[in-house]
């Protein structure tokens, strides 16, 4: 989303280099240059690595953000971790910065890294973007450093958040906390003031329908097509995270084939499923709910040469899904939570004017917008079952009358004006 952005600006991009260091001292910083763009990255020591990225970054920030109480973490020598490494980035980053930089900085791994920057002096303005979704007063205040956090959150001079919804959880809560007071877009609280905007994050609608016209076959839909060309496709694409429903998803679509023999043999279920956090064991467990279903399914109903599920688990360039999204009458995407979901516009500005049937959760991002996808509630089997029945029946017309209202908004709400409305707002702070 924001490589397109930056384009020839001057520009330099911040962040852990993924790598570890043995001792308990921080590591070397690389530096690269590519052109304009410059790359600064920060090795961190293994352990501290661990407590700040497997746990309080994701099984515990996580958890929280995406409404699942019950699965938090809360340790307190991770929470010293997580805010040791934001002192460490702070401390590599300040070096690199100049007085007018504007920074902006990416999602929940960072909510204390503008107090550190303004702790060593920076006076630069510093915008703050949060990805996922932000919860309820109710989840958000269980964390024993809610407060703390909150006030890290009010030292940025703008805070992003993709839906209206969100924003307003994380307005009420503030005002909660601090008693503060909502004045237009801004929390004020004593002397401090930090403006709350909603800003939608959407895909590069020209780059996917480029590739959308020029798909790459991979050899699993090839192979599909060749055997059963007239079988509808439904698809699904998802990190394998415990919030996108994945099981859930399947135990859906095994519903249909119960309650609906009559389709056995004419649809097939195609689940990428990306490698994702495979050191954090809700995710392990994850990955072996998924199997067993898609064992289960498969052991019932496959039949002849005909296989219900097909479940890739691996990753695809972006090419390769285009061709997944130009295959598939309908696309699935019915996570229990989720910030906004770019597969729901990829799939969209792939196919162009080629429409296919979006089964959307009402508890994404994009739902909020792309309010023309048949809506479903994932916790509801029968009703989405139902919806996706619905899909693969659906007649060109009603498809091309809801086409065209998602497409509008793919095209309307990109990457390019999610940053450019951003990046205008932070200027105005
Ligand atoms: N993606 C990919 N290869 C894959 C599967 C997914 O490049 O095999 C990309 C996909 O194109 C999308 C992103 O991963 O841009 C997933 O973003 P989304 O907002 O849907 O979910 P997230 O993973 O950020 O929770």
């Amino acid at each position: 989303a924001i490589r397109p952005v930056l384009g020839h600006r001057e520009s330099m991009w911040f962040g852990w280099s993924g790598g570890t260091t043995a001792g308990g001292d921080g590591g070397d910083v690389s530096v690269s240059d590519f052109g304009p763009r410059r790359m600064v990255a920060l090795d961190l020591p293994r352990r501290e690595a661990s407590l700040y990225y497997n746990v309080f970054s994701n099984r515990t920030l996580w958890p929280l953000l995406h409404n699942y109480p019950d699965r938090v973490d809360v340790r307190g020598e991770s929470y010293s971790a997580y805010r040791r490494v934001n002192r460490r980035f702070a401390e590599s980053l300040s070096p690199h910065l100049r007085p007018h930089d504007t920074l902006w900085v990416h999602d929940f791994h960072l909510f204390p890294l503008a107090a550190a920057l303004r702790e060593l002096g920076w006076p630069g303005k510093i915008g703050f973007f949060l990805h996922v979704p932000f919860p309820s007063v109710d989840t958000f205040s269980i964390l024993p450093w809610a407060r703390e956090l909150l006030e890290d959150l009010l030292v940025y001079d703008l805070v992003g958040l993709q839906t209206r919804s969100h924003a307003r959880n994380l307005m009420h809560t503030l005002i909660e906390e601090f008693r503060g007071a909502q004045i237009g877009d801004a929390f004020v609280y004593g002397s401090k003031r930090c403006r709350v905007g909603v800003y939608p994050v959407g895909t590069d609608p020209d780059t996917f329908r480029r590739l959308g016209a020029a798909p790459r076959q991979t050899k699993a839909v090839a192979g599909l097509r060749r055997l059963f060309p007239d079988q509808k496709l439904v698809l699904g694409v998802d990190r394998l995270d415990y919030t996108k429903g994945v099981p859930e998803r399947l135990a859906t679509f095994e519903r249909l084939l119960e309650r609906r023999p009559s389709i056995r043999g004419k649809i097939s279920m195609v689940q990428i499923s990306v490698p994702s956090r495979e050191r954090v064991p809700e995710y392990a467990s994850e990955k072996r709910r998924t199997d067993e279903i898609v064992g289960r399914i498969n052991g019932r109903f496959s039949r002849d040469q005909w296989i219900p599920v097909n479940f890739l688990y691996r990753s695809f360039s972006q090419r390769e899904l285009a061709g997944f999204y130009n295959e598939a009458d309908v696309c699935l995407v019915t996570p229990f939570r989720d910030g906004m979901n770019l597969v729901a516009k990829e799939y969209v500005a792939s196919r162009d004017d080629r429409p296919g049937v979006l089964v959307l959760s009402k508890f994404c991002g994009s739902a909020e917008t792309m309010t023309d996808a048949l809506i479903v509630n994932p916790y509801d089997i029968k009703g989405t079952a139902d919806a996706i029945h619905r899909g693969i029946a659906m007649g060109h017309r009603e498809r091309a009358r809801r086409w065209t209202p998602l497409l509008d908004e793919v095209r309307t709400n990109t990457a390019a004006a999610w940053a450019d409305s951003f990046l205008s707002d932070l200027a105005d702070s």
